[in-house]
């Protein structure tokens, strides 16, 4: 009973997760209880539950999403457009509208006009199938419209620009509020939204913010050439860097607002 349990939880993580490795789960298990008739070896549910899911990651799901009007975005194909970190795409989380991708690809070759070899790290962005099928822990990442992006880093030792971000996962080091400028994370948790930050929390055992300066000219471009393409709709990040990176006469460009989490470590973008 209690592995029935076990295997129940296992797949609701891994649908939450991954959308696809539920099923994936089941079928592995079906399978396996096949073959261990014939030859009865240990971890042979894991390693048909990983091929099958690898497989089924790279070959099945891209052709299926594109039936449903969805694309990856690039994994290694573009050099200028990249994953922040390669999970996100094994756990299927890169999926948009092919505006979408366009729109990323034609921003990311703009950025080189300023910053040649200027990579555009992108990290979640929507599930392959079903629209309104939510992308955890992302409240509106549901109809492949919506990819968060990061901002940019530079190492103080090296003055080399980070390849992605410090945080080990993407998300959680924050270009916080300077002294002087309003601090809006804090404000919304006194009003009781304490998950804000939780990014942050989780993210800082693994680097040392005092080793990284948040590059605010290569992310103000970065904010300016997306605000800019018409298929953008909005923008979404903390109000201090609206202000502090001149961004003020952006429409677009907006504040979350407390019930998500704080968007001064990366960009939320949507497509019209
Ligand atoms: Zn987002």
């Amino acid at each position: 009973m209690i592995k029935i349990l076990l295997h129940i939880c296992w797949i609701a993580l891994l649908t939450l997760l991954t959308q696809i490795g539920g099923i994936v789960w089941i079928l592995s298990l079906v399978l396996s209880g096949i073959l261990k008739a014939k030859c009865p070896v240990r971890g042979l549910t894991w390693f048909v539950f990983i091929s099958f899911y690898l497989l089924a990651t790279f070959f099945i799901v891209p052709p299926l999403a594109r039936l449903s009007g969805r694309v990856p975005l690039p994994v290694f194909e573009n050099p200028r457009l990249r994953p922040e970190n390669i999970w996100f795409c094994i756990l299927n989380r890169t999926y948009v509208r092919p505006g979408l991708r366009q729109a990323l690809e034609a921003v990311a070759q703009q950025m080189q006009a300023r910053f040649p070899g200027a990579v555009v790290w992108y990290m979640d962005a929507n599930f392959p199938f079903i629209d309104g099928y939510p992308l955890e822990p992302h409240f509106s990442h549901r109809d492949g419209k919506k990819v968060d992006l990061s901002f940019y880093w530079t190492e103080n030792k090296t003055s080399q620009t980070v390849a992605g971000n410090p945080s080990p996962f993407g998300y959680g080091v924050f270009a916080g509020p300077r002294p002087g400028e309003r601090d809006y994370a804090k404000a919304c948790e006194e009003k009781g939204y304490w998950y804000i930050g939780l990014d942050g929390d989780l993210a800082a055992p693994f680097f040392r913010a005092e080793n990284y300066t948040f590059d605010a000219e290569r992310t103000s471009e970065l904010l300016r050439r997306l605000a800019a393409h018409p298929a953008v709709s909005r923008l979404l990040i903390q109000p201090h860097l609206k202000t502090r990176l001149g961004l003020a006469a952006y429409d677009k460009i907006r504040f979350q607002g407390c019930k998500a989490a704080r968007h001064d470590d990366h960009v939320h973008v949507e497509l019209r």
